[in-house]
């Protein structure tokens, strides 16, 4: 199984969307196996972004960021960071596509309502960065058996 980080931006929060956005990767069959309310200072902002430092866009992403609070989540599943990358949809959220969160939620670019690892290494480093251990849960969701096949898990 694998694990990804999700934030739900100042956006979301701001637009009273927590809830839809969390329903979305729920009714997926995705397993919430961490969640948490943050402010994120500075160094989280730069290292989170570090592949942004250099646009000229930055200043703003960096605002926006630290304008409300973020909740962060980090759910679980079988090939959850590509799953989840497809809830999501494309940055650029008014061309993302219909279905998508972006897609169905947000106009923006910079407002697109939730970041998501783009790539396993990427979500091993950001839930890390983002949750300490014990603050990630392992239980039993009962309804895996109709998620998913033996085989599959
Ligand atoms: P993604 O969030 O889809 O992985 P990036 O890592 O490229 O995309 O960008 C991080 C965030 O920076 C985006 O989600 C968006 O909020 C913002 N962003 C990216 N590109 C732009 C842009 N050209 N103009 C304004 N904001 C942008």
């Amino acid at each position: 199984m694998e694990r990804t980080l999700v934030l739900i931006k100042p956006d979301g929060i701001q637009r009273g969307l927590v809830g839809e956005v969390t329903k979305r990767f729920e009714t997926k069959g995705l397993k919430l196996v961490g969640m948490k309310m943050m402010t994120l200072e500075d160094a989280v902002v730069l290292e989170h972004y570090a592949h942004l430092v250099d646009k000229p866009f930055f200043a703003g992403v960096k605002k926006f960021m630290q304008s409300t609070p973020v909740i962060a989540q980090c759910w679980e599943g079988v090939d959850a960071v590509s799953a989840v990358r497809i809830v999501v949809g494309i940055t650029k959220a008014r061309e993302a596509d219909c279905g998508s969160i972006r897609g169905d939620l947000s106009m923006g670019f910079q407002c697109n309502v939730v970041h998501a690892s783009d790539s396993t290494d990427t979500a091993k480093r950001e839930v890390e960065r983002f949750f300490k251990p014990e603050e990630i849960y392992e239980y039993d969701k009962t309804e895996y058996m109709h998620v998913y096949t033996d085989d599959e898990m």
